[in-house]
């Protein structure tokens, strides 16, 4: 059993119990049995983030097969987003594209359904909604560039306003 400890100031052997030197009359206890106060503020303050470490979601690290296919996804929302913005309303102004929806082939990840409907005034000044979905086919190679060039795309179907144009 180790019942002796050395004083930290003067070095001198004292009991391993003895909260202060007999010699020197320093404090002999350890850093955290003489700062209880400083260690509960550094609990507190670490204590949360120590929490938000726990439930963090794991940072999602992407392949760059993973990428490149986040990549096509975006491509694809904005070709046929273009496409229809070019589209001629009958009130242009009054026109509201909402955000499509783009979904991936089960079958084909590099067929993507892209989707959504525009509210304009009809002729008659009344507000009309229009459903619009087209799929694109990409048909290039797996890099950005090649991603990012509009010719490697291809309409394969879209339909406007329940009429199949494609
Ligand atoms: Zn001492």
């Amino acid at each position: 059993m180790n019942t002796i400890k050395k004083c930290p100031k003067c070095q001198k052997e004292v009991d391993a119990k003895a909260t202060k030197c007999p010699y020197c009359q320093s404090d002999t206890r350890s850093w955290v049995r003489q700062h209880p106060i400083g260690v509960f503020l550094l609990f507190l303050i670490f204590l949360p983030i120590v929490i938000s470490q726990i439930n963090a979601e794991p940072t999602p690290v992407q392949t760059p097969a993973q990428q490149i296919h986040e990549v096509k996804f975006q491509s694809a929302r904005i070709l046929a987003k273009s496409h229809i913005e070019k589209i001629p309303l009958t009130s242009p102004s009054t026109a509201k594209y909402n955000p499509p929806t783009t979904k991936v082939d089960p079958t084909d990840p590099n067929l993507f359904e892209v989707s959504s409907y525009i509210d304009s005034q009809n002729g008659f000044g009344a507000m009309v909604r229009t459903y619009w979905s087209m799929k694109l086919k990409f048909k290039g190679e797996d890099t950005q560039e090649s991603v990012e060039t509009d010719a490697n795309w291809e309409i394969v179907e879209f339909t406007f306003d329940g009429e199949k144009i494609k």
